[in-house]
Protein backbone atom coordinates (compact mmCIF):
# COMPACT_ATOMS: atom_id res chain seq x y z
CA UNK A 1 0.00 0.00 0.00
CA UNK A 2 1.39 3.41 -0.95
CA UNK A 3 2.04 5.67 2.32
CA UNK A 4 1.38 8.97 0.83
CA UNK A 5 -1.11 10.10 -1.99
CA UNK A 6 -1.34 13.73 -3.38
CA UNK A 7 -4.81 14.52 -4.49
CA UNK A 8 -5.04 16.62 -7.89
CA UNK A 9 -8.21 18.30 -7.01
CA UNK A 10 -10.44 20.83 -4.84
CA UNK A 11 -13.53 20.91 -3.32
CA UNK A 12 -16.16 18.14 -2.11
CA UNK A 13 -14.08 15.41 -4.38
CA UNK A 14 -10.56 16.24 -2.68
CA UNK A 15 -12.30 16.04 0.84
CA UNK A 16 -13.29 12.80 -0.35
CA UNK A 17 -10.26 10.95 -1.50
CA UNK A 18 -8.67 12.61 1.98
CA UNK A 19 -11.22 10.46 3.45
CA UNK A 20 -10.43 6.96 2.22
CA UNK A 21 -6.63 7.70 2.54
CA UNK A 22 -7.39 8.44 6.50
CA UNK A 23 -9.55 5.16 5.91
CA UNK A 24 -6.95 2.99 4.77
CA UNK A 25 -4.04 4.75 6.95
CA UNK A 26 -2.59 6.58 4.12
CA UNK A 27 -1.22 9.72 4.44
CA UNK A 28 -2.43 13.15 1.96
CA UNK A 29 -0.94 15.65 0.45
CA UNK A 30 -3.13 18.94 -1.05
CA UNK A 31 -2.36 21.00 -3.79
CA UNK A 32 -4.13 23.70 -3.89
CA UNK A 33 -4.09 27.25 -5.77
CA UNK A 34 -3.71 30.59 -3.98
CA UNK A 35 -7.29 30.92 -4.01
CA UNK A 36 -8.01 27.89 -2.32
CA UNK A 37 -5.55 28.47 0.78
CA UNK A 38 -8.47 28.52 3.19
CA UNK A 39 -10.27 25.53 1.58
CA UNK A 40 -11.18 22.59 3.27
CA UNK A 41 -9.03 19.48 1.82
CA UNK A 42 -6.07 22.15 2.46
CA UNK A 43 -6.82 22.27 5.56
CA UNK A 44 -7.46 19.01 6.45
CA UNK A 45 -4.79 17.32 4.31
CA UNK A 46 -1.06 16.04 5.90
CA UNK A 47 0.71 18.28 3.65
CA UNK A 48 -0.46 21.10 1.22
CA UNK A 49 1.77 22.42 -1.64
CA UNK A 50 0.35 25.85 -3.75
CA UNK A 51 0.57 24.73 -7.44
CA UNK A 52 -0.45 28.48 -8.68
CA UNK A 53 -2.60 31.66 -9.15
CA UNK A 54 -6.15 30.79 -9.23
CA UNK A 55 -7.22 30.30 -13.35
CA UNK A 56 -7.24 26.17 -13.38
CA UNK A 57 -4.79 26.59 -16.38
CA UNK A 58 -2.15 27.87 -14.22
CA UNK A 59 -3.00 25.66 -10.88
CA UNK A 60 -5.34 22.55 -11.07
CA UNK A 61 -4.39 22.18 -14.42
CA UNK A 62 -0.33 23.09 -14.44
CA UNK A 63 1.09 19.26 -14.78
CA UNK A 64 4.55 20.25 -14.10
CA UNK A 65 3.85 21.89 -11.15
CA UNK A 66 1.60 18.70 -9.47
CA UNK A 67 4.76 16.39 -10.56
CA UNK A 68 6.93 18.91 -8.52
CA UNK A 69 4.56 18.82 -5.73
CA UNK A 70 4.57 15.32 -6.25
CA UNK A 71 8.68 14.81 -5.72
CA UNK A 72 9.04 17.51 -2.91
CA UNK A 73 6.11 15.63 -0.58
CA UNK A 74 7.62 12.40 -1.37
CA UNK A 75 3.98 11.51 -2.18
CA UNK A 76 3.78 7.64 -4.66
CA UNK A 77 0.60 7.64 -6.60
CA UNK A 78 -1.66 10.22 -7.42
CA UNK A 79 -5.56 10.60 -7.48
CA UNK A 80 -6.61 12.49 -9.97
CA UNK A 81 -11.08 12.76 -8.75
CA UNK A 82 -13.18 13.90 -11.60
CA UNK A 83 -12.73 16.94 -13.67
CA UNK A 84 -9.25 18.77 -14.36
CA UNK A 85 -6.45 16.06 -15.35
CA UNK A 86 -8.67 12.63 -14.73
CA UNK A 87 -9.08 11.77 -18.37
CA UNK A 88 -5.90 13.70 -19.40
CA UNK A 89 -4.06 10.52 -20.96
CA UNK A 90 -0.90 12.68 -21.27
CA UNK A 91 -0.95 13.14 -17.85
CA UNK A 92 -1.39 10.15 -16.57
CA UNK A 93 1.10 8.90 -18.95
CA UNK A 94 3.81 11.74 -17.67
CA UNK A 95 2.75 10.38 -14.06
CA UNK A 96 3.61 7.02 -15.12
CA UNK A 97 7.28 8.21 -16.95
CA UNK A 98 7.73 10.03 -13.60
CA UNK A 99 7.79 6.72 -11.80
CA UNK A 100 4.66 7.60 -9.75
CA UNK A 101 1.38 5.89 -9.91
CA UNK A 102 -1.74 7.16 -11.70
CA UNK A 103 -4.92 5.92 -9.73
CA UNK A 104 -6.74 5.46 -12.35
CA UNK A 105 -6.77 3.16 -15.71
CA UNK A 106 -3.77 3.18 -18.91
CA UNK A 107 -3.11 6.34 -20.72
CA UNK A 108 -4.08 4.07 -23.34
CA UNK A 109 -7.36 3.01 -22.14
CA UNK A 110 -8.09 7.23 -21.45
CA UNK A 111 -7.60 7.91 -24.78
CA UNK A 112 -9.06 5.26 -26.60
CA UNK A 113 -12.52 6.32 -23.90
CA UNK A 114 -11.91 9.87 -24.31
CA UNK A 115 -12.48 9.88 -27.96
CA UNK A 116 -16.07 9.08 -28.79
CA UNK A 117 -15.55 7.27 -31.80
CA UNK A 118 -12.92 5.14 -30.75
CA UNK A 119 -14.71 4.36 -27.72
CA UNK A 120 -17.98 3.43 -29.53
CA UNK A 121 -16.01 1.06 -32.11
CA UNK A 122 -14.42 -0.28 -29.44
CA UNK A 123 -17.25 -1.17 -27.50
CA UNK A 124 -18.59 -2.93 -30.40
CA UNK A 125 -16.22 -4.96 -31.20
CA UNK A 126 -16.60 -5.76 -27.32
CA UNK A 127 -20.24 -6.72 -27.71
CA UNK A 128 -21.64 -3.55 -26.28
CA UNK A 129 -25.02 -2.31 -28.10
CA UNK A 130 -24.26 1.20 -29.62
CA UNK A 131 -26.55 3.79 -30.95
CA UNK A 132 -27.21 3.19 -34.78
CA UNK A 133 -25.01 6.16 -36.40
CA UNK A 134 -21.81 6.40 -38.67
CA UNK A 135 -18.72 4.02 -38.73
CA UNK A 136 -16.44 6.85 -37.77
CA UNK A 137 -16.08 10.71 -38.18
CA UNK A 138 -17.67 12.48 -41.17
CA UNK A 139 -15.67 15.01 -43.27
CA UNK A 140 -18.78 15.81 -45.73
CA UNK A 141 -22.11 17.10 -44.84
CA UNK A 142 -22.95 14.48 -48.25
CA UNK A 143 -21.53 11.60 -45.74
CA UNK A 144 -23.71 12.60 -42.89
CA UNK A 145 -27.11 12.94 -45.28
CA UNK A 146 -26.14 9.35 -46.67
CA UNK A 147 -25.97 7.97 -43.40
CA UNK A 148 -29.16 10.16 -42.05
CA UNK A 149 -31.25 8.70 -45.14
CA UNK A 150 -30.53 5.05 -43.65
CA UNK A 151 -30.95 5.69 -40.09
CA UNK A 152 -33.82 7.64 -40.39
CA UNK A 153 -34.37 11.19 -38.51
CA UNK A 154 -34.34 12.88 -36.39
CA UNK A 155 -30.61 12.77 -35.88
CA UNK A 156 -27.94 14.25 -33.61
CA UNK A 157 -24.43 15.32 -34.49
CA UNK A 158 -21.81 14.90 -31.75
CA UNK A 159 -18.22 15.72 -31.59
CA UNK A 160 -15.62 13.13 -30.98
CA UNK A 161 -14.03 14.91 -28.38
CA UNK A 162 -17.02 16.63 -26.99
CA UNK A 163 -17.75 16.81 -23.34
CA UNK A 164 -20.26 18.77 -20.89
CA UNK A 165 -22.50 18.75 -23.60
CA UNK A 166 -21.03 20.92 -26.10
CA UNK A 167 -20.93 20.35 -29.64
CA UNK A 168 -23.83 18.56 -30.48
CA UNK A 169 -26.76 19.72 -32.67
CA UNK A 170 -29.92 17.84 -33.36
CA UNK A 171 -31.05 17.64 -37.14
CA UNK A 172 -35.00 16.74 -37.17
CA UNK A 173 -35.36 17.16 -41.04
CA UNK A 174 -32.82 16.77 -44.06
CA UNK A 175 -33.71 20.14 -44.64
CA UNK A 176 -31.84 20.87 -40.97
CA UNK A 177 -28.95 18.27 -41.34
CA UNK A 178 -26.41 21.03 -42.80
CA UNK A 179 -26.73 23.91 -40.75
CA UNK A 180 -26.94 21.39 -37.48
CA UNK A 181 -23.32 20.06 -39.21
CA UNK A 182 -21.50 23.48 -39.80
CA UNK A 183 -22.80 23.89 -36.41
CA UNK A 184 -21.47 21.40 -34.74
CA UNK A 185 -18.23 21.13 -36.19
CA UNK A 186 -17.35 24.84 -35.26
CA UNK A 187 -18.73 24.38 -31.94
CA UNK A 188 -16.29 21.45 -31.43
CA UNK A 189 -13.32 23.00 -33.09
CA UNK A 190 -13.54 26.40 -30.91
CA UNK A 191 -14.23 24.37 -27.81
CA UNK A 192 -12.34 21.12 -27.69
CA UNK A 193 -9.91 22.21 -31.15
CA UNK A 194 -10.98 19.30 -32.67
CA UNK A 195 -13.54 19.54 -35.31
CA UNK A 196 -14.35 15.29 -35.87
CA UNK A 197 -18.12 15.10 -35.75
CA UNK A 198 -20.15 11.75 -36.22
CA UNK A 199 -23.56 10.92 -36.66
CA UNK A 200 -26.20 8.99 -34.23
CA UNK A 201 -29.98 8.27 -34.32
CA UNK A 202 -31.21 10.99 -32.04
CA UNK A 203 -33.51 9.16 -29.23
CA UNK A 204 -36.44 10.70 -28.64
CA UNK A 205 -37.54 10.08 -25.10
CA UNK A 206 -34.48 8.00 -23.56
CA UNK A 207 -33.11 7.72 -19.92
CA UNK A 208 -29.76 7.84 -19.17
CA UNK A 209 -28.73 4.53 -17.08
CA UNK A 210 -25.14 3.90 -16.65
CA UNK A 211 -23.23 0.93 -15.29
CA UNK A 212 -20.30 1.30 -12.96
CA UNK A 213 -17.55 -1.30 -13.52
CA UNK A 214 -13.91 -1.75 -11.49
CA UNK A 215 -11.24 -4.00 -13.30
CA UNK A 216 -8.27 -5.08 -11.74
CA UNK A 217 -6.12 -4.45 -14.86
CA UNK A 218 -5.45 -8.41 -15.27
CA UNK A 219 -8.78 -9.17 -16.63
CA UNK A 220 -11.06 -9.76 -14.06
CA UNK A 221 -13.92 -6.89 -13.79
CA UNK A 222 -16.75 -6.57 -11.84
CA UNK A 223 -20.26 -4.48 -11.96
CA UNK A 224 -21.89 -2.57 -9.81
CA UNK A 225 -25.22 -2.04 -11.11
CA UNK A 226 -26.48 1.13 -12.69
CA UNK A 227 -27.51 4.93 -11.85
CA UNK A 228 -30.19 6.49 -13.42
CA UNK A 229 -28.71 10.31 -14.41
CA UNK A 230 -32.12 11.05 -16.46
CA UNK A 231 -32.65 14.09 -14.88
CA UNK A 232 -30.64 16.78 -16.42
CA UNK A 233 -30.37 20.39 -17.48
CA UNK A 234 -28.03 21.48 -20.48
CA UNK A 235 -27.31 17.92 -20.83
CA UNK A 236 -25.52 18.05 -17.45
CA UNK A 237 -26.69 15.70 -14.57
CA UNK A 238 -28.79 17.42 -11.50
CA UNK A 239 -29.72 14.52 -9.38
CA UNK A 240 -29.20 10.52 -9.43
CA UNK A 241 -30.85 7.46 -7.90
CA UNK A 242 -29.17 3.64 -7.63
CA UNK A 243 -30.76 1.87 -8.58
CA UNK A 244 -32.83 2.61 -11.60
CA UNK A 245 -36.89 2.80 -11.74
CA UNK A 246 -37.26 1.03 -14.42
CA UNK A 247 -34.53 -1.71 -14.57
CA UNK A 248 -35.28 -4.92 -12.88
CA UNK A 249 -32.80 -7.86 -11.81
CA UNK A 250 -32.73 -9.99 -14.54
CA UNK A 251 -31.87 -6.63 -16.73
CA UNK A 252 -29.22 -5.29 -14.39
CA UNK A 253 -27.24 -8.53 -14.38
CA UNK A 254 -27.49 -8.94 -18.16
CA UNK A 255 -26.41 -5.38 -19.03
CA UNK A 256 -23.82 -5.38 -16.05
CA UNK A 257 -22.24 -8.58 -17.39
CA UNK A 258 -21.96 -7.59 -20.71
CA UNK A 259 -20.00 -4.19 -19.48
CA UNK A 260 -17.69 -5.98 -17.12
CA UNK A 261 -17.31 -8.76 -19.41
CA UNK A 262 -16.02 -6.03 -22.12
CA UNK A 263 -13.79 -4.53 -18.80
CA UNK A 264 -11.90 -8.07 -18.43
CA UNK A 265 -11.60 -8.35 -21.81
CA UNK A 266 -9.41 -4.64 -22.32
CA UNK A 267 -7.82 -5.78 -19.24
CA UNK A 268 -9.07 -2.34 -17.45
CA UNK A 269 -7.70 -1.02 -14.60
CA UNK A 270 -10.06 0.89 -12.31
CA UNK A 271 -13.12 2.39 -11.92
CA UNK A 272 -15.13 3.48 -14.88
CA UNK A 273 -18.83 4.42 -15.71
CA UNK A 274 -20.39 3.25 -19.45
CA UNK A 275 -23.19 5.30 -20.27
CA UNK A 276 -26.34 4.05 -22.15
CA UNK A 277 -29.18 5.66 -22.83
CA UNK A 278 -32.11 3.23 -22.82
CA UNK A 279 -35.24 3.03 -24.43
CA UNK A 280 -38.00 0.79 -25.15
CA UNK A 281 -36.45 -1.57 -23.43
CA UNK A 282 -33.03 -1.90 -25.19
CA UNK A 283 -29.59 -0.08 -23.89
CA UNK A 284 -27.78 1.92 -26.76
CA UNK A 285 -23.90 2.70 -25.06
CA UNK A 286 -22.90 6.48 -25.73
CA UNK A 287 -19.98 7.24 -24.25
CA UNK A 288 -17.73 5.76 -21.18
CA UNK A 289 -15.84 7.82 -18.44
CA UNK A 290 -12.60 5.75 -17.05
CA UNK A 291 -12.61 7.91 -13.56
CA UNK A 292 -14.67 8.11 -10.66
CA UNK A 293 -18.39 10.11 -11.17
CA UNK A 294 -19.52 13.03 -9.23
CA UNK A 295 -22.53 10.20 -8.46
CA UNK A 296 -20.36 7.69 -7.50
CA UNK A 297 -21.46 7.83 -3.70
CA UNK A 298 -25.26 6.67 -4.55
CA UNK A 299 -23.86 3.06 -5.47
CA UNK A 300 -21.91 3.31 -2.72
CA UNK A 301 -24.54 3.29 -0.69
CA UNK A 302 -26.52 0.56 -1.73
CA UNK A 303 -23.46 -1.91 -2.62
CA UNK A 304 -21.92 -0.71 0.91
CA UNK A 305 -18.45 -0.31 -0.93
CA UNK A 306 -16.49 2.08 -1.19
CA UNK A 307 -14.96 2.89 -4.68
CA UNK A 308 -12.37 5.24 -3.49
CA UNK A 309 -10.93 2.53 -1.64
CA UNK A 310 -11.39 0.02 -4.60
CA UNK A 311 -9.61 2.55 -6.64
CA UNK A 312 -6.59 3.18 -4.24
CA UNK A 313 -6.16 -1.17 -3.66
CA UNK A 314 -6.55 -1.38 -7.56
CA UNK A 315 -3.67 0.99 -8.17
CA UNK A 316 -1.78 -0.55 -5.21
CA UNK A 317 -2.07 -3.91 -7.60
CA UNK A 318 -3.88 -5.58 -4.40
CA UNK A 319 -6.66 -6.62 -6.86
CA UNK A 320 -10.50 -5.61 -6.35
CA UNK A 321 -12.02 -6.53 -2.74
CA UNK A 322 -15.36 -8.29 -4.08
CA UNK A 323 -16.29 -10.92 -6.18
CA UNK A 324 -18.98 -10.24 -7.84
CA UNK A 325 -21.45 -12.74 -6.58
CA UNK A 326 -20.86 -11.13 -3.46
CA UNK A 327 -22.04 -7.47 -4.68
CA UNK A 328 -26.01 -7.37 -4.13
CA UNK A 329 -28.13 -4.09 -4.11
CA UNK A 330 -29.65 -3.43 -0.94
CA UNK A 331 -32.33 -0.28 -0.81
CA UNK A 332 -32.47 2.78 -2.27
CA UNK A 333 -29.90 5.45 -2.55
CA UNK A 334 -31.01 9.43 -4.54
CA UNK A 335 -28.42 12.35 -4.68
CA UNK A 336 -29.20 15.79 -5.27
CA UNK A 337 -26.10 18.30 -6.85
CA UNK A 338 -26.38 20.96 -4.49
CA UNK A 339 -24.48 24.14 -7.30
CA UNK A 340 -24.05 27.54 -5.38
CA UNK A 341 -26.14 29.22 -8.10
CA UNK A 342 -29.01 31.69 -8.44
CA UNK A 343 -32.79 30.32 -9.94
CA UNK A 344 -34.27 30.36 -12.12
CA UNK A 345 -31.42 31.42 -14.16
CA UNK A 346 -28.88 29.19 -12.44
CA UNK A 347 -26.26 31.75 -12.47
CA UNK A 348 -23.47 31.27 -10.57
CA UNK A 349 -23.89 32.62 -6.80
CA UNK A 350 -20.22 32.82 -5.37
CA UNK A 351 -19.26 34.27 -2.30
CA UNK A 352 -18.96 34.07 1.42
CA UNK A 353 -21.04 31.34 3.62
CA UNK A 354 -22.62 33.30 6.58
CA UNK A 355 -23.95 30.27 8.07
CA UNK A 356 -23.77 26.42 7.26
CA UNK A 357 -25.86 23.20 8.59
CA UNK A 358 -25.35 20.03 7.56
CA UNK A 359 -28.08 17.74 7.44
CA UNK A 360 -27.93 14.23 8.95
CA UNK A 361 -29.43 11.55 11.20
CA UNK A 362 -29.98 7.58 9.63
CA UNK A 363 -29.80 7.72 5.97
CA UNK A 364 -27.59 10.78 5.26
CA UNK A 365 -24.85 11.57 3.94
CA UNK A 366 -23.50 14.86 2.67
CA UNK A 367 -19.82 15.37 0.67
CA UNK A 368 -19.13 18.72 0.84
CA UNK A 369 -15.97 20.94 1.70
CA UNK A 370 -18.24 24.27 2.69
CA UNK A 371 -17.58 25.26 6.16
CA UNK A 372 -19.17 28.63 8.19
CA UNK A 373 -17.44 31.76 6.79
CA UNK A 374 -15.88 30.01 3.96
CA UNK A 375 -15.97 32.07 0.71
CA UNK A 376 -16.30 30.24 -2.43
CA UNK A 377 -14.03 31.55 -4.60
CA UNK A 378 -15.84 32.41 -8.43
CA UNK A 379 -13.38 30.89 -10.48
CA UNK A 380 -14.40 27.13 -10.19
CA UNK A 381 -17.73 25.15 -11.15
CA UNK A 382 -20.43 25.38 -8.97
CA UNK A 383 -20.94 22.39 -7.08
CA UNK A 384 -20.58 22.86 -3.28
CA UNK A 385 -21.87 19.78 -2.55
CA UNK A 386 -23.87 16.17 -3.19
CA UNK A 387 -26.48 15.36 -0.93
CA UNK A 388 -26.99 11.78 -0.80
CA UNK A 389 -29.54 9.52 0.72
CA UNK A 390 -30.40 6.07 1.68
CA UNK A 391 -33.67 4.44 2.03
CA UNK A 392 -35.07 0.69 2.23
CA UNK A 393 -36.97 1.54 -0.51
CA UNK A 394 -37.93 4.58 -2.89
CA UNK A 395 -40.45 6.40 -1.00
CA UNK A 396 -38.34 5.41 2.09
CA UNK A 397 -35.76 7.54 0.69
CA UNK A 398 -37.53 10.58 -0.77
CA UNK A 399 -39.17 10.83 2.34
CA UNK A 400 -35.00 10.75 3.67
CA UNK A 401 -34.41 13.51 0.96
CA UNK A 402 -37.25 15.81 2.26
CA UNK A 403 -36.13 15.78 6.42
CA UNK A 404 -32.47 16.33 4.91
CA UNK A 405 -33.62 19.40 2.62
CA UNK A 406 -35.02 21.15 5.52
CA UNK A 407 -32.73 20.20 7.87
CA UNK A 408 -29.58 22.00 5.01
CA UNK A 409 -29.08 25.80 5.80
CA UNK A 410 -26.43 27.36 3.47
CA UNK A 411 -26.99 31.25 4.19
CA UNK A 412 -25.13 34.06 2.39
CA UNK A 413 -25.10 32.58 -1.22
CA UNK A 414 -28.05 31.24 -3.28
CA UNK A 415 -28.27 27.77 -3.88
CA UNK A 416 -29.87 24.55 -5.89
CA UNK A 417 -31.37 23.40 -3.05
CA UNK A 418 -34.94 25.09 -3.30
CA UNK A 419 -35.08 23.14 -6.43
CA UNK A 420 -34.99 19.82 -5.10
CA UNK A 421 -38.04 21.09 -2.39
CA UNK A 422 -40.35 21.79 -5.93
CA UNK A 423 -39.22 18.57 -7.61
CA UNK A 424 -40.35 16.39 -4.73
CA UNK A 425 -43.64 17.95 -5.48
CA UNK A 426 -43.78 16.38 -8.44
CA UNK A 427 -46.22 13.70 -9.03
CA UNK A 428 -43.72 12.50 -12.01
CA UNK A 429 -40.83 11.99 -10.16
CA UNK A 430 -42.59 10.63 -7.05
CA UNK A 431 -43.60 7.87 -9.65
CA UNK A 432 -40.09 7.72 -11.09
CA UNK A 433 -41.79 8.66 -14.34
CA UNK A 434 -39.64 10.74 -16.23
CA UNK A 435 -36.58 11.05 -19.21
CA UNK A 436 -33.30 13.08 -20.46
CA UNK A 437 -35.95 15.79 -21.73
CA UNK A 438 -38.60 15.70 -18.21
CA UNK A 439 -36.28 18.32 -16.09
CA UNK A 440 -36.01 21.38 -18.74
CA UNK A 441 -40.04 20.61 -19.78
CA UNK A 442 -40.53 20.90 -16.42
CA UNK A 443 -38.14 23.76 -15.54
CA UNK A 444 -39.77 25.56 -18.39
CA UNK A 445 -43.64 24.85 -17.51
P1 LIG B 1 -21.03 14.58 -23.06
O1 LIG B 1 -19.71 13.87 -23.06
O2 LIG B 1 -20.96 15.94 -23.68
O3 LIG B 1 -21.70 14.56 -21.73
P2 LIG B 1 -22.73 12.37 -23.98
O4 LIG B 1 -22.45 11.58 -25.20
O5 LIG B 1 -22.45 11.70 -22.66
O6 LIG B 1 -21.94 13.76 -24.09
O7 LIG B 1 -24.22 12.85 -23.99
C1 LIG B 1 -24.72 13.73 -22.99
C2 LIG B 1 -26.22 13.73 -22.97
O8 LIG B 1 -26.73 14.13 -24.28
C3 LIG B 1 -26.86 12.39 -22.70
O9 LIG B 1 -26.96 12.09 -21.32
C4 LIG B 1 -28.21 12.60 -23.35
O10 LIG B 1 -29.01 13.42 -22.51
C5 LIG B 1 -27.90 13.40 -24.61
N1 LIG B 1 -27.64 12.51 -25.79
C6 LIG B 1 -26.44 12.02 -26.20
N2 LIG B 1 -26.57 11.21 -27.28
C7 LIG B 1 -27.89 11.19 -27.60
C8 LIG B 1 -28.71 10.54 -28.62
N3 LIG B 1 -28.15 9.76 -29.55
N4 LIG B 1 -30.04 10.76 -28.61
C9 LIG B 1 -30.59 11.58 -27.68
N5 LIG B 1 -29.91 12.22 -26.70
C10 LIG B 1 -28.58 12.04 -26.64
Amino acid sequence: MFSKILIANRGEIALRIHRACRDMGVRTVAVHSTADANAMHVRLADESVCIGPPPAGQSYLNIPAIITACEISGAEAIHPGYGFLSENAAFAQIVEEHELTFIGPTPEHISIMGDKIAAKDTMKRLGVPCVPGSEGALSHVEAAQAVADEIGYPVLVKAASGGGGRGMKVARTAEELPIAFQTARAEAKAAFGDDAVYLEKYLSKPRHIEIQVIGDGRGAAVHLGERDCSLQRRHQKVFEEAPSPVIDAATRARIGETCAKAMADIGYRGVGTVEFLYENGEFYFIEMNTRLQVEHPVTEMVYGIDLVREQIRVAAGLGLSRTQESLVPKGWAIECRINAEKLPSFSPSPGRITAYHAPGGPGVRMDSALYDGYAIPPYYDSLIGKLIVQGEDRDDALARLDRALAELIVNGVDTTAPLFRALLESPDLRRGDYDIHWLENWLGA
